[in-house]
Protein backbone atom coordinates (compact mmCIF):
# COMPACT_ATOMS: atom_id res chain seq x y z
CA UNK A 1 0.00 0.00 0.00
CA UNK A 2 1.16 3.52 -0.99
CA UNK A 3 0.09 4.89 2.14
CA UNK A 4 2.01 2.64 4.13
CA UNK A 5 5.05 3.09 2.50
CA UNK A 6 7.89 5.69 4.00
CA UNK A 7 8.06 9.33 2.37
CA UNK A 8 10.94 9.32 1.26
CA UNK A 9 10.97 5.38 -0.68
CA UNK A 10 7.75 6.88 -2.21
CA UNK A 11 9.33 9.67 -4.16
CA UNK A 12 12.29 7.72 -5.20
CA UNK A 13 10.65 4.38 -6.68
CA UNK A 14 7.95 7.29 -8.20
CA UNK A 15 11.12 8.51 -9.73
CA UNK A 16 12.59 5.50 -10.89
CA UNK A 17 9.58 4.21 -12.35
CA UNK A 18 9.20 7.27 -14.51
CA UNK A 19 12.86 7.29 -14.91
CA UNK A 20 12.51 3.84 -16.45
CA UNK A 21 9.22 3.94 -18.18
CA UNK A 22 8.88 7.71 -19.51
CA UNK A 23 12.53 9.40 -19.56
CA UNK A 24 14.46 6.44 -20.55
CA UNK A 25 11.81 5.24 -23.04
CA UNK A 26 12.05 9.05 -24.91
CA UNK A 27 15.74 10.26 -25.03
CA UNK A 28 14.90 12.02 -28.16
CA UNK A 29 12.44 14.35 -26.10
CA UNK A 30 14.36 14.86 -23.11
CA UNK A 31 17.13 16.18 -24.99
CA UNK A 32 15.08 18.28 -27.07
CA UNK A 33 13.22 19.30 -23.65
CA UNK A 34 17.02 19.80 -22.55
CA UNK A 35 17.34 22.75 -24.83
CA UNK A 36 14.11 24.60 -24.39
CA UNK A 37 10.59 24.54 -23.54
CA UNK A 38 8.00 25.78 -26.14
CA UNK A 39 4.58 24.26 -24.69
CA UNK A 40 1.36 25.07 -26.61
CA UNK A 41 -0.95 24.97 -23.32
CA UNK A 42 -1.18 27.35 -20.16
CA UNK A 43 -3.64 25.55 -18.04
CA UNK A 44 -5.10 26.59 -14.71
CA UNK A 45 -5.93 23.92 -12.20
CA UNK A 46 -7.11 23.43 -8.84
CA UNK A 47 -4.23 22.26 -6.44
CA UNK A 48 -6.97 19.12 -5.68
CA UNK A 49 -5.15 16.05 -5.71
CA UNK A 50 -7.58 14.37 -7.60
CA UNK A 51 -7.43 16.43 -11.01
CA UNK A 52 -3.69 16.75 -12.05
CA UNK A 53 -3.76 17.92 -15.50
CA UNK A 54 -0.53 16.28 -16.97
CA UNK A 55 -2.50 12.75 -15.80
CA UNK A 56 -6.03 13.69 -16.84
CA UNK A 57 -5.46 15.18 -20.19
CA UNK A 58 -1.60 12.80 -20.80
CA UNK A 59 0.31 16.03 -21.62
CA UNK A 60 3.86 15.06 -22.21
CA UNK A 61 6.44 16.58 -20.48
CA UNK A 62 7.18 20.07 -22.30
CA UNK A 63 3.38 20.31 -23.62
CA UNK A 64 1.72 22.42 -21.19
CA UNK A 65 2.85 25.40 -18.95
CA UNK A 66 0.71 24.50 -15.86
CA UNK A 67 -0.50 26.85 -12.49
CA UNK A 68 -2.18 25.19 -10.21
CA UNK A 69 -3.91 27.00 -7.14
CA UNK A 70 -6.97 26.22 -4.97
CA UNK A 71 -9.87 26.39 -7.30
CA UNK A 72 -8.20 27.08 -10.52
CA UNK A 73 -8.97 31.00 -10.38
CA UNK A 74 -7.72 33.90 -12.54
CA UNK A 75 -7.39 37.06 -10.47
CA UNK A 76 -7.62 40.29 -12.38
CA UNK A 77 -4.74 42.07 -13.33
CA UNK A 78 -3.18 43.63 -10.48
CA UNK A 79 0.32 44.24 -9.56
CA UNK A 80 0.24 44.91 -6.10
CA UNK A 81 -1.91 41.50 -5.39
CA UNK A 82 -1.55 37.90 -6.59
CA UNK A 83 1.93 38.85 -8.29
CA UNK A 84 2.42 34.89 -8.59
CA UNK A 85 -0.14 34.50 -10.82
CA UNK A 86 0.15 37.35 -12.73
CA UNK A 87 3.79 36.26 -13.56
CA UNK A 88 3.13 32.82 -14.83
CA UNK A 89 0.25 34.14 -17.57
CA UNK A 90 3.39 37.02 -18.70
CA UNK A 91 5.98 34.41 -18.81
CA UNK A 92 3.86 31.96 -20.55
CA UNK A 93 2.10 34.48 -22.99
CA UNK A 94 5.19 37.19 -23.80
CA UNK A 95 7.97 34.98 -23.60
CA UNK A 96 6.68 30.91 -24.14
CA UNK A 97 4.16 31.91 -26.60
CA UNK A 98 1.49 29.59 -26.11
CA UNK A 99 -1.57 29.34 -28.22
CA UNK A 100 -4.35 28.34 -25.83
CA UNK A 101 -4.97 29.37 -22.41
CA UNK A 102 -7.33 26.82 -20.75
CA UNK A 103 -9.08 27.24 -17.17
CA UNK A 104 -10.25 23.82 -15.72
CA UNK A 105 -12.90 23.31 -13.08
CA UNK A 106 -13.89 20.09 -11.32
CA UNK A 107 -16.58 18.07 -10.01
CA UNK A 108 -17.01 18.26 -6.04
CA UNK A 109 -14.44 21.21 -6.21
CA UNK A 110 -13.72 21.79 -1.76
CA UNK A 111 -13.19 25.75 -3.03
CA UNK A 112 -16.09 26.23 -4.71
CA UNK A 113 -18.37 24.73 -2.21
CA UNK A 114 -16.30 26.59 0.08
CA UNK A 115 -17.05 29.92 -1.79
CA UNK A 116 -20.84 28.70 -2.12
CA UNK A 117 -20.93 28.33 1.39
CA UNK A 118 -19.51 31.79 2.54
CA UNK A 119 -21.46 34.10 4.76
CA UNK A 120 -23.52 37.03 3.10
CA UNK A 121 -21.95 39.51 5.57
CA UNK A 122 -18.64 39.21 4.08
CA UNK A 123 -16.95 37.95 7.27
CA UNK A 124 -14.14 35.17 7.71
CA UNK A 125 -12.46 32.86 9.37
CA UNK A 126 -9.56 31.90 7.34
CA UNK A 127 -6.35 33.45 7.01
CA UNK A 128 -6.22 33.43 3.18
CA UNK A 129 -8.47 31.24 1.98
CA UNK A 130 -12.01 33.50 1.57
CA UNK A 131 -10.05 36.35 0.75
CA UNK A 132 -9.30 34.21 -2.49
CA UNK A 133 -12.00 32.94 -2.96
CA UNK A 134 -14.06 36.25 -3.31
CA UNK A 135 -12.23 36.51 -7.06
CA UNK A 136 -15.05 34.46 -7.62
CA UNK A 137 -17.87 36.06 -5.92
CA UNK A 138 -19.39 37.17 -8.86
CA UNK A 139 -19.76 33.62 -9.97
CA UNK A 140 -21.81 32.62 -6.72
CA UNK A 141 -24.06 35.62 -7.09
CA UNK A 142 -24.89 34.25 -10.17
CA UNK A 143 -25.52 31.10 -9.44
CA UNK A 144 -27.44 32.07 -6.61
CA UNK A 145 -29.37 34.66 -8.29
CA UNK A 146 -30.12 32.03 -11.39
CA UNK A 147 -30.14 28.77 -9.95
CA UNK A 148 -31.66 29.18 -5.87
CA UNK A 149 -34.33 26.28 -6.81
CA UNK A 150 -31.20 23.32 -7.49
CA UNK A 151 -30.41 21.15 -4.67
CA UNK A 152 -26.85 22.57 -2.89
CA UNK A 153 -24.57 20.13 -4.96
CA UNK A 154 -25.69 21.24 -8.06
CA UNK A 155 -25.16 24.74 -7.21
CA UNK A 156 -21.58 23.61 -6.72
CA UNK A 157 -21.46 22.44 -10.01
CA UNK A 158 -22.85 25.24 -11.49
CA UNK A 159 -20.66 27.46 -9.37
CA UNK A 160 -17.62 25.31 -10.99
CA UNK A 161 -18.38 26.66 -14.22
CA UNK A 162 -19.16 29.76 -13.88
CA UNK A 163 -15.96 30.31 -12.00
CA UNK A 164 -13.65 29.07 -15.02
CA UNK A 165 -15.76 32.07 -16.51
CA UNK A 166 -14.87 34.47 -13.86
CA UNK A 167 -11.65 33.22 -14.75
CA UNK A 168 -11.39 33.75 -18.34
CA UNK A 169 -13.01 37.13 -18.29
CA UNK A 170 -9.99 38.05 -15.43
CA UNK A 171 -7.12 37.05 -18.22
CA UNK A 172 -8.83 39.87 -20.90
CA UNK A 173 -7.73 42.33 -18.08
CA UNK A 174 -3.98 41.32 -19.10
CA UNK A 175 -2.86 43.57 -21.73
CA UNK A 176 -0.70 41.00 -22.78
CA UNK A 177 -3.47 38.43 -23.19
CA UNK A 178 -5.88 40.75 -25.34
CA UNK A 179 -3.40 41.75 -27.91
CA UNK A 180 -2.69 38.18 -28.64
CA UNK A 181 -6.31 36.94 -28.26
CA UNK A 182 -6.86 40.22 -30.77
CA UNK A 183 -4.35 38.91 -33.22
CA UNK A 184 -6.01 35.93 -33.34
CA UNK A 185 -2.52 34.17 -31.62
CA UNK A 186 -4.00 32.90 -28.43
CA UNK A 187 -7.43 31.46 -27.86
CA UNK A 188 -9.04 31.18 -24.65
CA UNK A 189 -11.05 27.79 -23.36
CA UNK A 190 -12.93 26.97 -20.46
CA UNK A 191 -12.93 23.06 -19.05
CA UNK A 192 -14.40 20.88 -16.36
CA UNK A 193 -13.43 17.53 -15.38
CA UNK A 194 -16.10 15.71 -13.64
CA UNK A 195 -14.23 12.64 -12.26
CA UNK A 196 -17.46 11.49 -10.84
CA UNK A 197 -18.64 10.70 -14.30
CA UNK A 198 -15.76 10.28 -15.83
CA UNK A 199 -15.96 13.13 -18.69
CA UNK A 200 -14.36 16.41 -19.28
CA UNK A 201 -15.83 19.00 -21.55
CA UNK A 202 -15.02 22.13 -23.05
CA UNK A 203 -15.91 25.67 -24.46
CA UNK A 204 -14.90 28.70 -25.84
CA UNK A 205 -15.43 32.24 -25.43
ZN1 LIG B 1 -10.89 22.26 -6.57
Amino acid sequence: MLQEMDPVERLTSGFERFKKEVYENDPTLFSQLAQGQSPKFLVFACADSRVCPSVVLSFQPGEAFIVRNIANMVPPYDQTRYSGVGAAVEYAVVHLKVEYIVVIGHSRCGGIKGLMSMKEDGTTSSDFIEEWMKICLPAMEKVKAEHSALPFTDQCTQCEKEAVNISLENLKTYPFVTEEVEKNTLKLIGAHYDFVAGSFGTWEI
